[in-house]
C-alpha cells in the first residue's frame, strides 16, 4: 500500500486551458478516493498524469517516497480500468484474466493461483469458461477488473468504469466494486461524475472544480458540511437551496426581514457588514405542514414531481423566492395549492463570498 502524492501539479493544454491548477494533495494509502466534479474540471487529466499517460506541464507525482513523474506507465506498476471494458474476444474469461500474466515471468502454478484468487474475489466462478461474446458489458467490465487485479498492481485507477455499462447491469457491478474495494484495502483513485456512485464507493471524495480540489472529505461530511457553496450546490439531487441577503449591521444588529421566516433574522458569529450573505438549506431539511402552524410560513406549490422513495419534490413559492423541498408522499399537494413551510435554523448553512461560515448562526428576532 502506497500514498499517492502530487506536488504543485500543473497541466495546461495550449495557451488557455488549465486542466490541473497547481495542485498539491496526498491520497492516503489504503484509501479509495473518488475524483468527483462537473465535466471539464480536470478529473481525467489528473488521473492520466498519475497513470503516466499524460505529462504534467510542471510538478511531480510520488508513489510513497518514490518520485515517479518521469516513469513510463509500465514502470509505475499500476492497474487501470477504463470506461469501455478492454477484453480479448475469442478466448474465455479465464484466459482473458491470465493473458497479461503470461508476459510476466511467473510459473504456471503462480499464474493459476493468481487467477483463482481474483475469480474468487469477484465471485466469477460461474463464468470462467464462458466466451467473452456471450457476456453482457457489466460482466466484461468485471473481467477487465479481474485482469487488472491479477497483476497485483501497487495502485488501482478506475476511469468511470460503470458509465457505459447497461442500466440493468450497473447496480450489480457497483455492488461488486463496493465489496471489492472494501476487501482489497488498496490505494484506489476512481474518477466519476456521478455523485451517487462516489457517495457509495468512496472512503473520501475529492471534489474538483476548475482544475483544483475544493474539498477532500468523507462522503457524508462533504454532503453535510460543504466548505463552499459550490459543493453545497453540486452534491444533492437537487442541490442546496440558496437565498442571497444583504445584512446591514450598521446598528450592530445585522437583521433581515424575509418572507422565508416568520420574524426577522439576525446573523451572529460573522462580520456581516455590508456583506452579501448566502443562506442555504438542503431540500430534505425543509419542514412542511398542510395547515397553518406556529412558526410556519405560507407558500404556494408551483410544481411537484415524484422522486425516489415515493417522495415528492415540490417547488414552493415564498414571496419572490422559489425553493425545492423533498416531502413525503402524503404532503403532495396539488399545484397552485397552499402549504406551510419552516426552515429549521439548525439546518441553515451560512456562506460569505462562497465560503461556509462554520461559526456563524442565525436567530429569529421577535417582531
Ligand atoms: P469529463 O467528465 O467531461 O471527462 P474531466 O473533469 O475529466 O471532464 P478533463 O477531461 O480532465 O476533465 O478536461 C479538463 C480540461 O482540459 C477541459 O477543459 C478539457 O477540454 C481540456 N482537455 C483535456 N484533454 C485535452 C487535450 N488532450 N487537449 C486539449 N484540451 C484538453
Amino acid at each position: 500500500m502506497l500514498d499517492i502524492r502530487v506536488e504543485n501539479l500543473h497541466k495546461e493544454f495550449g495557451s488557455d486551458v488549465v486542466a490541473v491548477d497547481n495542485l498539491t494533495m496526498t491520497f492516503p494509502a489504503g484509501t479509495t478516493t473518488c475524483l468527483l466534479g462537473p465535466s471539464g474540471c480536470g478529473k481525467t487529466t489528473l488521473m492520466r498524469i498519475i497513470a503516466g499517460l499524460e505529462r504534467p506541464t510542471r510538478g511531480d507525482v510520488y508513489f510513497g517516497d518514490e518520485r515517479v513523474t518521469n516513469f513510463t506507465t509500465h514502470n509505475r506498476n499500476i492497474g487501470m480500468v477504463f470506461q469501455y471494458p478492454v477484453v480479448y474476444r475469442g478466448i474465455d474469461v479465464r484466459q482473458n484474466i491470465e493473458l497479461p500474466l503470461r508476459r510476466e515471468k511467473l510459473s504456471k502454478a503462480e499464474r493459476a493461483k493468481r487467477v483463482d484468487e481474483v475469480i474468487e474475489l469477484l465471485e466469477m466462478g460461474d463464468s470462467i469458461h464462458r466466451n467473452m461474446n456471450e457476456l453482457d458489458n457489466g460482466t466484461r467490465q468485471k473481467v477487465a477488473v479481474a485482469r487488472t487485479l491479477a497483476r497485483r498492481p501497487r495502485i488501482i485507477l478506475f476511469d468511470e468504469p460503470i458509465t457505459n455499462v447497461d442500466i440493468n447491469a450497473k447496480l450489480q457491478l457497483k455492488r461488486a466494486l463496493k465489496e471489492l474495494i472494501v476487501r482489497l484495502n488498496q490505494t484506489i483513485i476512481y474518477v466519476t461524475h456521478d455523485q451517487t456512485e462516489a457517495m457509495t464507493l468512496a472512503d473520501k471524495i475529492a471534489l474538483m472544480r476548475d482544475g483544483a480540489i475544493v474539498q477532500y472529505a468523507a462522503p457524508r461530511e462533504l454532503y453535510n458540511y460543504p466548505d463552499d457553496a459550490f459543493g453545497a450546490w453540486f452534491l444533492g439531487n437537487p442541490g442546496m437551496n440558496f437565498f442571497e441577503h444583504l445584512f446591514d449591521n450598521a446598528d450592530e444588529t445585522a437583521t433581515v426581514q424575509t418572507p422565508l421566516f416568520p420574524s426577522p433574522i439576525r446573523l451572529r458569529g460573522v462580520d456581516a457588514a455590508d456583506q452579501q450573505i448566502t443562506l442555504g438549506i438542503r431540500p430534505e431539511q425543509v419542514k412542511i405542514s398542510l395547515k397553518q402552524a406556529p412558526a410556519y410560513t405560507p407558500c404556494i406549490v408551483q410544481d411537484k414531481v415524484v422522486v425516489t422513495g415515493g417522495q415528492y419534490l415540490l417547488s414552493l413559492q415564498v414571496g419572490e423566492q422559489t425553493l425545492k423541498v423533498k416531502a413525503p408522499a402524503q404532503t403532495g399537494r396539488h399545484v397552485k395549492e397552499h402549504v406551510w413551510m419552516k426552515l429549521p435554523l439548525e439546518h441553515m448553512h451560512i456562506f460569505a463570498q462562497g465560503k461556509r461560515q462554520s461559526n456563524a448562526r442565525l436567530e429569529l428576532v421577535d417582531a
